[in-house]
């Protein structure tokens, strides 16, 4: 058996320290609901537990001011069920409300949930030597390229590592340009989502932007008047409890019957969450229609390459993109 320490942090300073002193082996924990399972498989092997659900204002929702401001360690569920969220930024509310189960939501935190590893089953085999994996330990290798790679990635892969970055929140953060607020031992600093999540390329074992010991204790979206005209969309296998095949965030800020600017984003076919420049500047300046929202996505995957299995994503991720501009778009009439 491995011995395991476990602290419960009430402030972020504590938290920062304790996992400074505790060094090698620690791991922040919130809702628990992915490391635990980590744990368990044996992909993760922490020596010290660092609790931050307890962490002092952890979980503030404040949507009064310039800015929406979560706090990293607001529930899933609280903040899918926030009346103004719900109103004004649907696609926020949605891509919370379609992740995971009710109960799950009620114990996992909306911090925890941008830091969650990939679902790709080789990365989740933790047994020692049973598959390569890159991201599990640098170097071995990638079982998923040519092997049962019906879920992983068709966008931003490289030669060491295919993985989807697996969460619907991020999608919908990513499309709305939010920040993601961290403190660290040198201090506080803002990262734009854009640089929060890293492209595998040769080190898919660096996922996000911050080092460790770095706790993220917010997350902020600029207000838009898009908002309103949002909407988030998900396809799985099954209705509920399933992560995405394909999905995809849109907002559309208007003038008149025009597209002003629209905010597209994408999940289930991407290693990360990923901006669909190409989209947005197809539907800027356009009255929406369903022709021009299957240009917008098939103009997300123009750059797509497909695995063995998995090629079928580039269709379904088209039109599951021109299904979500079209919902978006009724939202303005
Ligand atoms: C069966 C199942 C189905 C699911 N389906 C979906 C789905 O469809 N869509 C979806 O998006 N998600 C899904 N999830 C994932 C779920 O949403 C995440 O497990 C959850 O959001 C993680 O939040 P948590 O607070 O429990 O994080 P934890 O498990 O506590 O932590 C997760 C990771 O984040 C780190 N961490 C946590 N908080 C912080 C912080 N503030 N600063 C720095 N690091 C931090 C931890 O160290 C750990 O590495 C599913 C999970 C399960 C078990």
């Amino acid at each position: 058996m491995r011995s395991l320490s476990y602290i419960r942090a009430r402030d972020v300073r504590e938290a920062i320290e304790t996992f400074a002193a505790a060094g090698e082996g620690a791991r922040f924990i919130a809702g628990g609901t992915t490391l635990y399972d980590l744990m368990k498989l044996g992909v993760e092997r922490p020596a010290h537990l660092i609790d931050i659900a307890a962490v002092e204002g952890a979980d503030r929702i404040d949507t009064s001011g310039d800015v929406l401001f979560f706090g990293a360690g607001a529930l899933m569920a609280d903040v899918a069920e926030d009346e103004v969220v719900r109103r004004d930024y649907p696609v926020l509310a949605e891509s919370l409300s379609k992740a995971a189960s009710q109960q799950l939501r009620n114990m996992a935190t909306v911090g925890g949930n941008l830091m969650q590893r990939t679902r790709c089953p080789y990365f989740r085999n933790g047994a020692i030597g049973a598959y390569p994996c890159n991201k599990r330990e640098p170097g071995s290798g990638c079982a998923a390229i040519g092997g049962l790679d019906r879920s992983q990635a068709v966008l931003g892969i490289s030669d060491a590592c295919t993985a989807v970055s697996p969460g619907d929140w991020p999608v919908a953060l990513t499309a709305l340009n939010a920040r993601i607020e961290v403190h660290g031992p040198t201090g506080a600093r803002s990262i734009p989502i854009a640089e929060f999540y890293r492209l595998p390329g040769e080190a898919p074992h660096v996922e996000f932007a911050i080092g460790a010991g770095e706790l993220v204790t917010g997350i902020s979206v600029p207000k838009t008047d898009a908002g309103r005209n949002s909407t988030y969309l998900k396809i799985r296998d099954r209705e509920s409890y399933a992560f995405a095949l394909a999905s995809a965030a849109v907002a559309l800020a208007m003038d008149g019957d025009h597209v002003r600017q629209a905010h597209v984003a994408l999940g289930g076919v991407a290693t990360r969450p990923w901006r669909a420049h190409e989209a947005e500047v197809l539907l800027s300046g356009r009255t929406v229609d369903r022709e021009i929202a299957l240009a917008a996505g098939r103009a997300a995957f123009a750059e797509a390459r497909p695995g063995v299995h998995n090629a079928f994503k580039i269709e379904l991720g088209a039109r599951t993109l021109a299904d979500a501009i079209m919902t978006a778009g009724r939202k303005t009439q």
